[in-house]
């Protein structure tokens, strides 16, 4: 099979069986418990067994012959080839045609498949003749940019970043040569920020190797942040490497095709998907193949509302065959849902610290202001980025508490004290939201701080003890402009709405007073 070219495929030998002639659902367990009724999946196995051919009868009297232990070695070895998992030749035929015709007429229309349409390449060109090296690479630096981007993120989101980014780094070495701060910015709203890193630590590696865009998986996979999905989707788009992709779409198509109801997020479990994948894969036009499995998944083979009515491969739907049969199956119990890891509760005190160049607080006016940012480590979460000054609290703290560690980072960083080296202007609790990343719940505390320093800034801030913070200082209009994560800029929102709630309230006493005055002369 030409698509078990994947290392990681050809370690799928010797997997144990799918379980997709089971139940996937507790209502289908509680009927096969009740013993009453046979076990409704029969027409799943009698799918099955259209697979699987019969041994002949002097193998047969062969194996009879053979010694038990012998005898149960072979039937583990025949367990191992499960040749009934896998797609049979006319349905590996049958996919591939209906997939990608109707990917040649249904495929949305999006940026970075404009460089990567392979179809309308002259024979000559891909003989690899006409159409230059640089042409393949910028196809291949395409998809990868797009295919990280699309990691965790919509199409629709994806689509204006992707746009943004190559017109700023058309090519590999344009964005070898950027900095990692511009590449946050320009990252900026997207999230997982250690993909973006990743990114430019790629660009810089390849281009420093001087041999060009790696153009088979073996070889992606050397390449930091390039797994095995990202390697696929590169070197069959881009090189034309007949190699299968697997991401949650295929995962959904396959397991419903194959009517799968093992736990998709097992690792036995991918490796089969990976597995059925390479059957599939179309040797002629693998990139096209793989990106027309995916597109099912993401456009008619959905999670929740899957068009079978549409689909150009129901003809080959075990999940939709059993549920025909099944009122009680429906599709979307495949694949089966997996249980979703916990999340951490964590909390953290962000202060909104405000230097103003006033000695007196003038509302609304932030002309002479600026506003002080921090660097975070560059190992962890949000590695890199940008932040207002903020602390991690063990655990909900009340404000007395959160001011107190906030007071002694601000301290013991930029010897920021009230007492001594600064006048508070306002210090106020702004309010409190959750952020959800992947794996924590982050309650944040935000607090705004306006101070005036007594002493010159530099001399104030060089002074401090906090040498390993990295920090500046940037006014309203550079702040509105940078790129900053999604939480950081919620701070500052809640800020900004805090002051302008403040304003009209202030506005509004100072006109009930003038209103007072004067009726009270009048
Ligand atoms: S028939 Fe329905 S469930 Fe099956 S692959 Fe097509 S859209 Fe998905």
């Amino acid at each position: 099979m030409s698509g078990l070219t994947n290392p990681k495929v050809r370690g799928a030998r010797g997997l144990g069986r799918f379980e997709f002639s089971k139940a996937p659902s507790s209502r289908s367990s509680r009927l096969i418990q009740k013993g009453n009724r046979k076990p409704h999946f029969t027409t799943a196995t009698t799918m099955d067994e259209e697979h699987i051919e019969k041994p002949s009868k002097r193998k047969r009297n062969a194996a009879k012959a053979k010694p038990k232990e012998q005898r149960q070695h072979s039937a583990t070895k025949e367990a191992v080839a499960d040749i009934e998992d896998l797609f049979s030749d006319k349905e590996i035929h049958k996919i591939r045609a209906s997939l990608l015709d109707w990917y040649d007429h249904n495929q949305r229309d999006l940026p970075w498949r404009r460089i990567t349409q392979t179809k309308e390449i002259p024979v000559k060109e891909e003989e690899g003749e006409g159409e230059g090296e640089g042409e393949r690479e910028r196809r291949a630096y395409g998809v990868w940019v797009s295919e990280v981007m699309l990691q965790q993120t919509r199409v629709q989101t994806v689509i204006d970043y992707y746009n943004r980014w190559m017109l700023k780094w058309p090519t590999l070495h344009h964005l070898a040569q950027a900095s990692l701060e511009e590449v946050n910015e320009m990252w900026a709203g997207l999230g997982y920020y250690r993909r973006a890193r990743f990114l430019l630590e790629g660009a810089r590696m390849i281009v420093a190797g001087g041999d060009g865009f790696p153009k088979i998986v073996s070889s992606l996979l050397k390449v930091p942040g390039i797994g095995d999905y990202t390697a696929g989707a590169i070197a069959s788009i881009a090189f034309k490497e007949v190699v299968p992709v697997v991401d949650g779409n295929v995962i959904r198509v396959l397991a419903r095709l194959k009517a799968i109801s093992a736990n998709p997020k097992d690792k036995v479990t991918v490796k089969k998907f990976w597995k059925l994948a390479a059957q599939l894969v179309d040797p002629h036009r693998p990139g096209d193949f793989n990106q027309s499995l995916m597109e099912l998944g993401a456009t008619l083979c959905t999670p929740l509302n899957p068009s079978c009515s549409s689909c150009p491969v129901s003809g080959e739907c075990r999940a939709l065959a059993i549920s025909k049969l099944d009122k009680l199956v429906l599709i979307t119990d495949y694949p089966a849902k997996s249980i979703k890891l916990k999340q951490r509760h964590e909390f953290s005190a962000v202060c909104v610290v405000e230097i103003s160049g006033r000695q007196d607080l003038i509302e609304g006016d932030q002309s002479n202001s600026v506003f002080l940012l921090v660097k975070r480590p560059d190992e962890g979460l949000l590695a890199g980025l940008w932040e207002f000054p903020s602390v991690m609290l063990g655990k909900e703290e009340a404000l007395t508490r959160r001011r107190n560690e906030m007071n002694c980072f601000l301290k013991k960083s930029f010897r920021l004290d009230p007492q001594r080296t600064c006048s508070i202007l306002l210090r106020e609790d702004v309010g409190e939201f959750t952020h959800i990343f992947s794996h924590i719940r982050l309650k944040v505390y935000v607090e705004l701080l306006i101070v005036h320093l007594k002493g010159d800034m530099s001399d104030l801030f060089s002074m401090r003890d906090g040498e390993n913070t990295t920090w500046k200082c940037v006014d309203r209009q550079a702040l509105s402009s940078l790129g900053l994560t999604s939480g950081v800029r919620k701070v500052y929102t809640m800020v900004q709405k805090f002051k302008q709630n403040r304003l009209s309230t202030a506005s509004a006493a100072a006109r009930k007073r003038t209103s007072s005055k004067k009726s009270g002369l009048s």
